[in-house]
């Protein structure tokens, strides 16, 4: 059985934190605010996971209230994402995402994103789509006020 999970986030800009993508660094000016490394492309992707499989969110996984994982990396989110989708006899068939910011420009770094989620997520690096777009000056995202992330996970389950 193919089902498919939908992931969504959005985190603020903050001055003088690094900004992570995909667990990727990405050189820029300011990175984002956020409990752990504010990774919101990884964060949109793990809760895509966490529907495909019929889990709760990531915040019911990962509070912002623990304080045990504050400035935790993103990836050891996305791992657990797929820890739940293996633990079901599940596979991960593909993932794709898309980028929503003003600035930086994401495409320099396409591949070393991409490569870390397939590495990450043990699969193929064709099986990670990535695009980015702007939000064409609307918005919070058009003010350059944050990063905004959507992701679509496809899974196969045992029938
Ligand atoms: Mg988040």
């Amino acid at each position: 059985m193919i089902t498919t999970g939908l992931g969504y986030d959005i985190h603020r800009f903050n001055e003088g934190r690094p900004l992570v993508l995909g667990g990727v660094v990405i050189p820029h000016h300011r990175g984002l605010q956020g409990h752990s490394d504010a990774d919101v492309l990884t964060h949109a992707i793990a809760d895509a996971l966490f529907g495909a499989i019929g889990e709760r969110d990531i915040g019911h996984h990962f509070p912002d209230t623990d304080e045990s994982i504050r400035g935790i990396c993103s990836l050891h989110i996305l791992s657990r994402a797929r820890e739940l989708v293996t633990a079901r006899h599940a596979t991960i068939n593909n993932i794709d995402a898309t980028l929503i910011a003003e600035e930086p420009k994401i495409g320099p770094h396409f591949e070393a994103i991409r490569q870390s989620l397939a590495l990450t997520l043990v699969l193929p690096v064709e099986r990670i789509g990535l695009k980015a777009t702007t939000n064409e000056g609307l918005g919070s995202i058009g003010r350059g006020e944050g990063i905004a992330a959507m992701a679509i996970a496809t899974v196969e389950l045992p029938s």
